[in-house]
């Protein structure tokens, strides 16, 4: 097993839930500690309170990833001597670092909403509402024909060329490449100061954007090339589109019956319910966290009810006017990106030989108790 530092731990995060994935000025990524130290141990938490400190400092953890950013509106100054002040001095002294992945956690595939939707058992899922395209780009690369079918499979590994369920897509054609190998190079085919022409293949094929640099790297170890001729093209192609929310089917039942099996789902002791308890509920939207102002998306997208947190009174009379119906589990049922990204990290982490470990929070962050 590799032992790695902090950036490594986070390259591997942010390949998962890329940054350019957050809404914009959304407090996100390294808001305490550095992460050029060794990472041996990482601890998954919705929330950065001091008992999760305490948990972080007893179980021997370097590094926290967050959902909630600890540090989200101006800090006046950092003190213990209050609250907020005090979980930032204990971080720095016990060097704990934060990382805090807050709109583009809940946009990721896979991410808090993907985790929901999953939870709730939701069947044919959707984005609910788009906040991002992930633009299509074309690769051309010009191989010598001994080394195509190794290059192809290099970049189909990475990523390139999925098209549906289809994988590997790619297009070759064949042709002769002219090179002039000057003073200082090491050409692997032919010699120095002496114009070669070679057989070699164009391979095309396309891929997500945000796949641009893993199928670049892959492609680059492949190629034989020292001096790789390849032309990166931007397409007009409709990309994925990722964003906020889900939105799926499940069996037909009432809103009654819906709503216990969303407190069963997602592990709260009462939900509030906006609608008519006896309507029928099978096509579900769900957003995680504060999602009332997204009420009319799932009306639009013909949610039977809505799924989301922090609901206001006022929303709750919109939505309840406009005939939508609404279930509030609380804004603390995102905690199940505890676990769901402590495994995925894991998983991914293994796969690279990684040796760090990933433990979600015991801690029970929910400020509110049901009397
Ligand atoms: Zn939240």
């Amino acid at each position: 097993m590799k032992k790695v530092n902090g950036y490594e731990v986070i390259q591997v995060f942010e390949q998962f839930s890329p940054k350019s994935l957050a809404m914009e000025g959304d407090k996100i990524g390294l808001q305490v500690g550095s992460l050029n130290k060794p990472v041996t141990k990482v601890l998954v938490a919705l929330d950065v309170l001091e008992e999760v400190v305490d948990e972080a400092i007893e179980k021997g953890v370097q590094l926290i990833i967050a959902h909630h950013p600890p540090i989200y509106r101006p800090m006046g100054k950092i003190t213990p001597d209050n609250a907020s002040g005090r979980i930032i001095t204990k971080l720095i002294k016990h060097d704990i670092a934060v990382y805090a992945a807050h709109s583009n956690l809940d946009v990721a595939k896979g991410g808090v909403n993907d985790l929901l939707a999953e939870a709730l058992g939701l069947c044919k899922t959707k984005v609910l509402a788009p906040t991002y395209e992930d633009k299509v780009v074309k690769l051309a690369v010009y191989v010598p024909e001994a080394d195509a079918e190794k290059v192809r499979e290099a970049i189909g590994n990475a990523g390139a060329g999925a098209i549906g369920d289809y994988s590997h897509c790619t297009f070759s054609v064949n042709g002769t490449g002219r090179f002039l190998p000057g003073e200082a190079t090491n050409p692997h085919i032919g010699v120095q100061g002496r114009l070669e022409a070679v057989g070699e293949i164009r391979i095309e094929t396309i891929f997500p954007k945000s796949l641009e640099k893993q199928v670049l790297t892959a492609m680059l170890k492949a190629h034989p090339y020292e001096e790789v001729a390849y032309d990166l093209y931007p397409l007009e192609n409709k990309g994925e589109e990722l964003g906020l929310g889900r939105i799926g089917t499940v069996n037909e039942m009432s809103l009654r019956e819906f709503a216990e099996h969303v407190k069963q789902a997602l592990d709260v002791q009462t939900v509030r319910v906006v609608g008519n308890l006896e309507a029928k509920v099978k096509k579900v939207a769900v957003l995680g966290g504060d999602g009332g102002k997204y009420f009319p998306q799932a009306k639009f997208r013909g949610a039977d009810v809505y799924i989301t947190g922090d609901l206001y009174y006022h929303t709750a009379h919109d939505a309840w006017l406009a005939g939508l119906n609404m279930i509030d589990p609380g804004h603390n049922v995102e905690k199940v990106m505890k676990s769901g990204v402590a495994k995925i990290m894991k998983k991914r982490c293994e796969e690279k030989g990684f040796a760090v470990e990933f433990i979600s929070s015991e801690v029970h962050t929910d400020p509110f108790v049901f009397i």
